[in-house]
């Protein structure tokens, strides 16, 4: 059965820290590699993490009609997901996971419906938030304010998915959100 798990969350809530965990816990599933034009960071591998593309390559695979779905996340910074991505990892007999901003994360669960569990993954507060961002020291200042005006909008999201799982304690979130993978990953439908 194809299937598909979608994770959003503003950024610095926690989705790559969560997805990380369900890759490592479940070997049915499989990570959907977004294409972005945003520079690579240092940890960061080319294939793995992102496919890191130019703005010009990035138009060419949009002109062709290749974008599942594709958003200008940040100013002049554009993410997608490849219509071949999914389509490489269904044929290897996956489930696909996917670290998507909220708008992205909505239209993939429109676009699949039932075939998709979309899961929002909520900080504590705000405050929370912005520790977090900063800690994780990945961004600059107007960088980090631009995160944070963007994650307060995407806040009122939440309600539009299937299930809001807040990552306060991390070892509670890691629990909550295997056992809402592995329901999904064992239903029929
Ligand atoms: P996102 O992928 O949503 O942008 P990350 O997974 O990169 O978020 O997490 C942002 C930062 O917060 C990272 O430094 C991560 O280690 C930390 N973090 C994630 N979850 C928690 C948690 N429950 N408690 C404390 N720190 C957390
Ligand atoms: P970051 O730059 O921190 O890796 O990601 C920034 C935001 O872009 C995150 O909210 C992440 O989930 C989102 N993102 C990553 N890949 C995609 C994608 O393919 N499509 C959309 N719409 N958002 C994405």
């Amino acid at each position: 059965m194809e299937k598909l798990i979608i994770f959003s969350a503003p950024s610095g809530s926690g989705k790559t820290t969560v997805v990380k965990h369900l890759l490592k816990t479940f070997d049915q599933l499989a990570f959907s590699v977004s294409v972005t034009t945003r520079k690579q960071r240092p940890n960061e591998v080319h294939g793995k993490d992102y496919y890191f593309f130019t703005e010009e390559e990035f138009a060419e695979h949009l002109e062709r009609d290749e974008f599942l779905e594709h958003e200008e996340v940040y100013k002049g910074l554009y993410y997608g997901t490849l219509k071949s991505e999914v389509e490489r990892l269904w044929a290897e007999g996956k489930a696909v996971i996917f670290d998507v901003d909220v708008k992205g994360g909505i239209n993939i669960k429109k676009y699949y419906g039932d075939k998709a569990l979309a899961v929002f993954l909520k900080p504590p507060s705000v405050d929370v938030l912005m520790q977090r961002l900063k800690g994780r020291d990945t961004e600059v200042e107007h960088e980090l304010k631009e995160r944070i005006s963007k994650a307060q909008e995407e806040l009122k999201y939440a309600d539009q998915f299937d299930q809001i799982i807040v990552n306060d304690q991390l070892n509670i979130t890691f629990v909550t959100a295997e056992k809402a993978v592995r329901s999904f990953l064992e239903s029929a439908f």
